[in-house]
């Protein structure tokens, strides 16, 4: 909502000048980190979006009235120059009274800065990010939403294969989980795809299983919950990344027996239509033994090999995550992700995705570290994390060494956004 009812944008966020000091561009410009709302001073002050005020103090140049107003999705949106504030932890809803417009500070005459902050608590030049969402900010906007990523083992008999798919999706649908990224439904997998596909449109999912193609073979998957799909948009796609290990075993002249096999490695995704928007998922499964950047097994590292994974997911990232899109993906990545920073802590190569650990700043174990992941396009400032989890073998009894990864993500749609169609209707496939 707007923070000044009945003013607009006077100096809007992003625009350049020698007085501002952030990103500061070879001719000494620097942006604008904020919108200004140019009002007389006592000029009613309002919450754009929900949350809890609080009092802070980010410079005098600010003033000695400024406020936090922290949002539930983990945001915040940060109020200046104000004459007279509400008090600290005051609750509020949107259009509440929150302060009123002033010129304290380093101001040139009486008007509201407001920025956005992607994290509460601090002021810094890449803390924030474009107010807009925030002015655009309406009740119906925000959206929740769930996600899974299955790290499935199918080794099994196939009733065992069934009753798991089962409890996956049953849980999965029982707590509306928005989509489901998995992996090990490769032909390998002895019937798995087929599985997951009867079991998962019993369930309301509308689903991507590569390996169900007479070409491809291999393992990731998605699905999607039919409730998801505002239109009859259900575009799939596979990128091929590391071939098979038959294939790189002939191209080295070694002797597969006895090695180490896998079926060709990609980049599995979904592309549809929301009522926050359009989605693309992606989903991949990372080569194993592949910890040791230095390490070669029979002529060929595995590390370098899943390097080429990141890059596609990169790649993908940027082009589905393009305009207003948005971009998420799910993957057994088979190294840890840990802190940033730290050694292989990065399992997207730099690609500009994080994973709902580091964003959580919490890695627990997903089998041999924290390997499973679910993460979101860096780029997405409508999306937020706001929990995850890992289900291990004690919390989720399957017959199988299976982690199940669940994540919620608050979601800000876009004004204007179409209605969704009728619940339910299912897309082709
Ligand atoms: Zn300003």
């Amino acid at each position: 909502m707007n923070p000044v009812p009945g003013f607009s944008i006077t100096t809007p966020y992003g625009m350049r000048g020698p007085h501002w000091s952030c990103r500061r561009d070879s001719s000494r410009q620097g942006v604008h980190t904020g919108a200004d709302f140019a009002a007389p001073i006592g000029t009613t002050v309002v919450a754009a979006r929900p949350g809890t005020v609080k009092h802070v103090n980010h410079g005098a140049a600010f003033g000695n009235h400024q406020i936090e107003v922290v949002s539930e999705d983990g945001t915040s949106d940060f109020y200046a120059h104000m004459s007279k504030r509400v008090a600290h932890n005051t609750k509020v809803v949107a259009t509440q009274k929150v302060g009123e417009v002033g010129d304290e500070g380093n101001a040139t005459g009486p008007h509201l800065h407001f920025e956005r902050f992607q994290r509460p608590g601090f002021w810094g030049c890449f803390n924030n990010t474009d107010p807009q969402p925030s002015i655009d900010w309406s009740p119906r906007l925000l959206h929740h939403v769930r996600m899974a990523h299955a790290s499935l083992q199918f080794s099994l008999s196939r009733k065992e294969k069934e009753e798991d798919i089962e409890r996956i999706f049953e849980r999965c649908a029982r707590r509306g989980a928005a989509w489901i990224t998995g992996t090990e439904a490769g032909r390998g997998a002895g019937g798995s795809a087929k599985l997951l596909l009867d079991i998962g449109h019993t369930f309301g999912y509308t689903l991507w299983v590569p390996s169900l193609e007479p070409h491809i073979d291999t393992d990731a998957w998605i699905a999607v919950s039919n409730s998801m799909l505002a239109s009859d948009l259900f575009k799939t796609d596979y990128l091929p990344v590391i071939p098979s290990s038959r294939e790189l075993y002939k191209r080295q002249g070694v002797n597969p027996r006895g090695k180490s096999r896998w079926s060709e490695k990609g980049l599995v995704t979904v592309e549809f239509d929301t009522v926050f928007g359009r989605v693309g998922v992606a989903a991949a499964h990372y080569l194993h033994r592949a910890r040791n950047p230095q390490r070669e097994l029979d002529g060929i590292n595995h590390f370098e090999l899943n390097r080429r994974m990141g890059r596609a997911v990169a790649a993908w990232g940027r082009e589905a995550g393009e305009g207003t899109d948005l971009a998420f993906y799910g993957g057994d990545q088979n190294m840890n992700d840990g802190k940033n920073g730290q050694p292989q802590g990065d399992t997207f190569f730099g690609a500009p995705f994080t994973s709902c650990w580091d964003e959580l700043q919490k890695w627990p174990d997903t089998g041999h570290g924290t390997i499973d992941v679910i993460a979101t396009y860096n780029r997405d400032n409508r999306v937020k994390i706001t929990a995850a989890d890992a289900l291990n073998d004690k919390k989720f009894r399957l017959h199988q060494d299976h982690y199940l990864v669940e994540a919620s993500a608050a979601i800000v749609g876009l004004p204007g956004q179409a209605a969704p169609r009728v619940q339910g209707v299912a897309a082709s496939n």
